[in-house]
């Protein structure tokens, strides 16, 4: 699972781990929010309320979470697969998938604030929603420390990357 707050760049390091490792796989989630400019063709599946709602009352999902007043699930992933699953979650969705599976690995991406607000700020987002996001950092900090989450610095994204590969290989 990596997990961290928005903007601190798991995208981009998830992109690169799975380009490097054919078999890592990433989870595309669902979600209720309305697509950003800067998101890729297959960063969601951007659904409604409804869509979402059926698809969770059927238990199509292995973990769901509100953040920020909307939606975010991860589809049930196909066990048969060989690949090795990479989760881009929040720290509640982490929570829920130690529980089932403990034997996953947990890891937050953090970088200081004032590089978090300059790359929030880079893909466009507003101010007002740049301020909700910071403070939902503070509180996922704690939450990620009280869960054991192993903490990976993102201030240089070849050495982030770099750590979180030999993590999930353990090498
Ligand atoms: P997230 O998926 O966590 O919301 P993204 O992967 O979309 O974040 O990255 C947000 C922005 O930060 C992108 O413009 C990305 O290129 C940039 N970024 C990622 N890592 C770094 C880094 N180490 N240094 C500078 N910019 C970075
Ligand atoms: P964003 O709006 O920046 O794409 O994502 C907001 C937050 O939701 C991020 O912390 C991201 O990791 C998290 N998120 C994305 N997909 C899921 C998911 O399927 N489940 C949960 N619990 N969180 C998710």
């Amino acid at each position: 699972m990596i997990s961290g707050p928005g903007g601190v760049g798991k995208g981009t390091i998830v992109r690169e781990l799975c380009e490097r490792d054919s078999k890592l796989a990433v989870s595309r989630s669902w979600t209720t929010r309305k697509p950003r400019v800067d998101d890729k063709d297959d960063s969601y599946f951007f659904v409604n309320d409804e869509g979402f709602n059926k698809h969770k009352d059927k238990g199509g999902f292995i973990e769901w979470n509100e953040f920020l007043g909307f939606m975010y699930g991860t589809p049930m992933p196909d066990f048969n697969d060989a690949r090795d699953l990479i989760l881009e979650i929040d720290v509640s969705g982490g929570r829920q998938i130690i529980e089932k599976h403990p034997e996953a690995i947990l890891i937050f991406v953090d970088v200081e604030n004032s590089e978090l607000r300059k790359r929030l700020s880079g893909r466009g987002d507003k101010s007002d929603e740049i301020e909700k996001r910071l403070l939902e950092a503070e509180r996922e900090r704690k939450e990620a420390k009280e869960i054991n989450y192993k903490i990976v610095l993102n201030d240089d994204l070849a050495k982030a990357t770099e750590e979180i590969y030999k993590i999930i290989r353990k090498v």
